[in-house]
């Protein structure tokens, strides 16, 4: 059982919520826990869900810690709730194909998922015959389905460095593939590194990250994803004025950003990097006590948490599909297990290779 008391005081003391917002909250959570005991569920939660789901679910983490924690489930779990957005819900299906997994809102979307689809990715392929192919996390179960390997903010570069295939591709979110390919220590290998940038004027836009260069494939206009460009909507929005408007009325110690925000951003941060790899980078700097992040502004939480001697300060910006899972529709969807989340044989069989793919590479040394 989860201890509450324990979750009513951090929701207190480090997240400020009022006596009054707690007496709304605290039953919620206590019911959430009791049917999730009874029915041997688990609950994971993005780190980019408010505190009182971080705090009740079994796990909160980024994309890759909620994967390797789906993989590692024992049998006797038979029901998983993912607050989460769609596609990690489908990840974590892909991960248990045996297992029931339900989300809170099947709405939660992202903007990054919706900028790339099967059609756009088998014009790439047919183009770029010996090229690897890898997608960001951040893509349906499909489009993982027909890729060489699955990365996220936390592997992308280890994945891109020891995949096998030249050009390596990576796709769909151009403002994440320039910054992870850019930062890339062993880039000068003799390989070419595209990135997908967007669809314009019926071509689909590739870019040589390393040379500047771009080089077009038609595609028709039926064919194209939802999005013409696969970035971000709440990283792309951050601009290079929240930073100098914050470095000008506050003491700031270090500058961290999240690497689906624009280059321009990336090049003025101390530090680029998924949301494991801030902490872990905030674990070494015990003297940087005024920290800016930028990325959503909900990752504050397990931040705040990790290091209450520290002052967070961000130009906050909330995903509103991660915002679409609140504690009323995650416990109706524990409680009569609606919008479970169901992927065909093929595509369950295909997204899980190539997440397999990614923690083989993971495993290999840069
Ligand atoms: S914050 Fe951006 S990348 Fe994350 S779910 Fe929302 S739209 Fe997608």
């Amino acid at each position: 059982m989860a201890d509450l008391e324990q979750i009513k005081k951090k929701l207190s003391t480090i997240h400020k919520y009022s006596d009054s917002e707690l007496d709304i909250i605290m039953p919620k959570l206590e019911e959430i826990d009791r049917i999730r005991k009874a029915k041997h569920a688990v609950i994971l939660a993005h780190y980019y869900q408010i505190p009182p789901i971080q705090l009740i679910a079994d796990k909160a983490g980024d994309s890759l810690a909620l994967a390797s924690y789906a993989k590692a489930l024992p049998n006797e779990i038979s029901l998983i709730v993912t607050s989460t957005v769609y596609f990690m819900a489908e990840m974590v299906k892909s991960m248990c194909p045996g297992k029931k997994v339900v989300i809170p809102d099947p709405k939660a979307g992202c903007s990054i998922a919706d900028g790339m689809n099967v059609n756009a990715l088998r014009k790439i392929r047919e183009n770029y015959p010996k090229a690897a192919i890898v997608a960001y996390i951040n893509t349906t179960a499909e489009v993982k389905s027909e890729v060489d390997a699955v990365c996220t903010s936390a592997n992308a570069g280890a994945i891109l460095s020891n995949i096998e295939g030249n050009p390596v591709i990576l796709l769909p979110d151009y403002f994440f593939s320039k910054n992870i390919i850019t930062g890339m220590r062993n880039k000068q290998n003799g390989k070419r590194y595209l990135a997908y940038k967007m669809i314009d004027d019926g071509s689909i836009i590739m870019e040589d990250i390393l040379t500047g260069k771009e080089e077009r494939i038609k595609i028709n206009e039926k064919e194209a994803p939802l999005l013409k460009d696969g970035t971000c909507m709440v990283h792309n929005k951050f601009t290079e004025f929240d930073i100098h408007e914050y470095r000008k009325n506050n003491r700031i110690d270090v500058v961290i950003a999240h690497p689906e925000v624009r280059p321009s951003i990336a090049n003025m941060a101390d530090a680029v990097g998924g949301t494991e790899k801030m902490i872990e980078y905030l674990k070494g700097k015990p003297n940087m006590k005024n920290v800016l992040f930028i990325t959503e502004c909900d990752m504050a939480a397990p931040l705040r948490e990790a290091f209450p001697e520290k002052e967070f300060f961000t130009p906050c910006r909330f995903c509103d599909y991660m915002r679409k899972n609140n504690l009323n529709n995650l416990l109706d969807s524990l409680k009569k297990e609606i919008h479970e989340v169901n992927l065909g044989p093929e595509i369950t069989q295909g997204a899980r290779r190539s997440m397999e793919r990614m923690f083989e590479l993971t495993s290999m040394l840069p």
